[in-house]
């Protein structure tokens, strides 16, 4: 199962947890305040770390460049 990011719009408490994909559509229950309002957000660790997207052709970016 994968890991989705909510953040609890109660406490605002980050947490992760497994979940379904349907499961991951609906609110998840904060672990710190017990309410079930933890939303959904986007993992920034998967953007924000290459930096220039598309440049470099290295392991996996694409041919061409170089
Ligand atoms: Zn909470």
């Amino acid at each position: 199962m994968p890991i989705y990011e909510y953040v609890c719009k109660s406490c605002g408490y980050k947490f992760e947890t497994m979940a379904t994909l349907a499961q991951a559509h609906e609110a998840q229950e904060c672990p710190k305040c017990g309410k079930k309002h933890g939303e959904r957000v986007l993992s920034v660790s998967s953007l924000g770390s290459r930096g220039s997207f598309g440049y470099g052709g290295g392991s996996c970016g694409p041919s061409g460049f170089g």
